[in-house]
């Protein structure tokens, strides 16, 4: 739970935030309608406070007095305004705050949920700076501090490409284009080879007027380029859409592979591991063991027990065979159906299966349920196809469900 101070007076914004807010079970604001108010709060309990929203114009403080009191509090600072001055916002950021929130549309507002949830990332964010002149270096510096991101300098392409090097969890590289020693060009090509974009976003930085290079930098693998000078708002706008796209590249993909009930594998995903598993083996000669699981009477579970006491049932039951076997290929191939690849063999599988049978017999999934009980069924053998070897780790489990359920079965 993050600790939202929201300074405002105007009713109508306060509705819209109380709505936004509801929408953020996350999120808790304390709500504060002059500086006078915040002042309290914050003299006692400001190490509370995870961010603020703030109002430009309040009946004690027309003219942003609230930014200077949040930020003597070191508390990241979203601004919003009834109308738009370019200085003023330039000033604000260049004073600290996080970014300027017109007060236009439910669409700003939905902005300044985005700088928040940002804003819970950020702090994990490493942001690589290379650039030559101090006084850029030092200009990003003061824009991207108040984001929370880490950041760390090079003073050219060498001392850049060795931070890497040292540090490969850096998560976004600022990089200008003329430097001493090898160009951010060079630095994108070289990078490229080695790095792909979801390890990596590069974002080319250059004085240079033309055109041409903006577009080259991208057809060499930067994410995004931006020409100086650029205003502080640009620089951040352009930092939190690379790093978005990059979260969100991650999500889907993370959807893809993963079950998102249990967080194991999904059929295809298993499949797919599996097949890589299979060649290996092949390749090395060796034998491999798989198993199919199928959890006893689960439909009785659900219907006597509801359905979310069914799901809980499977996440502990995932939760179980991770750790009963933890260098295990682990797989929920559909309700309440998992199967693994390992490389165990069928005595060893079966000893891992019986110490699974154990825990999970101990799984408190509903008040007065029957002990979770599963059949399983495993073939070892000659990794001739992974179909096939599951095929006959299937047959023995059906063999199992036939003989009694709650027992394994293997060749
Ligand atoms: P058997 O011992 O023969 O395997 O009997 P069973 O009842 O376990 O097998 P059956 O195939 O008849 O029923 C499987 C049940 O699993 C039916 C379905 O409602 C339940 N199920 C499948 N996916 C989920 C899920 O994601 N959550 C919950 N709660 N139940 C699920
Ligand atoms: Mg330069
Ligand atoms: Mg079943
Ligand atoms: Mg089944």
């Amino acid at each position: 739970m993050r600790n939202i101070l929201v300074v405002e007076d105007s009713p109508l914004v306060l509705k819209i935030l109380e709505h936004l807010f509801r929408q953020e079970p996350r999120l808790q604001p304390l709500f504060c309608a002059s500086l006078g108010e915040a002042q309290v709060l914050l003299e006692t309990s400001a190490s509370l406070f995870f961010a603020a929203i703030v109002d430009l114009n309040l009946p004690d403080a027309p003219d942003g007095e609230i930014v200077d009191l949040v930020l003597h509090y070191h508390l990241p600072c979203i601004v919003l305004s009834g109308s738009y001055n370019e200085q003023r916002r330039d000033e604000l950021l260049l004073k600290g705050v996080v970014d300027y929130v017109l007060k236009e549309s439910q669409h700003s507002y939905e902005f300044a949920f985005r700088l928040l949830h940002r804003l819970e990332r950020n702090s994990q964010v490493k942001i690589l700076v290379a650039e030559d002149s101090e006084a850029t270096r030092h200009f990003i510096r003061r824009v991207l501090s108040p984001h929370q991101y880490q950041i760390i300098d090079a003073e050219d392409g060498n001392e850049a490409l060795r931070i890497l090097h040292e540090q490969p969890d850096i998560d976004l590289f600022l990089v200008d284009h003329s430097m001493p020693g090898i160009s951010g060009f060079d630095l994108v090509k070289l990078l490229r080879q080695k790095m792909k974009r979801h390890e990596l976003i590069i974002l080319g930085l250059s004085a240079d007027a033309k055109g041409s290079l903006s577009a080259k930098f991208i057809k060499h693998g930067a994410d995004d380029f931006l020409r100086k000078p650029f205003c502080p708002e640009e620089l951040n706008c352009r930092v939190m859409s690379t790093l978005e796209r990059r979260d969100m590249l991650h999500a889907l993909k993370q959807a893809a592979l993963f079950d998102s009930l249990t967080g194991l594998y999904n059929r295809r995903a298993f499949y797919e591991q599996g097949e890589q598993l299979f060649l290996q083996a092949q390749r090395g000669g060796q034998p491999l063991s798989v198993a199919m699981l199928d959890l006893d009477l689960f439909k009785a579970i659900n219907d006597e027990y509801g359905h979310a006491s069914g799901d809980t049932a499977l996440v502990g039951f995932a939760r179980c065979l991770r750790e009963a076997l933890p260098d295990t290929l682990l797989g929920r191939l559909g309700g309440e159906e998992f199967a693994l690849v390992s490389h165990l063999d069928g005595p060893g599988l079966a000893a891992g299966l019986d110490q699974l049978r154990a825990t999970c017999a101990q799984l408190r999934y509903a008040a007065g349920a029957p002990p979770l009980s599963f059949s399983a069924g495993i073939y070892h053998g000659a990794p001739d196809d992974l179909e096939s070897l599951l095929h006959q780790a299937d047959i023995r489990l059906y063999q199992a469900k036939r003989s009694g359920r709650g027992r394994t079965l293997h060749n």
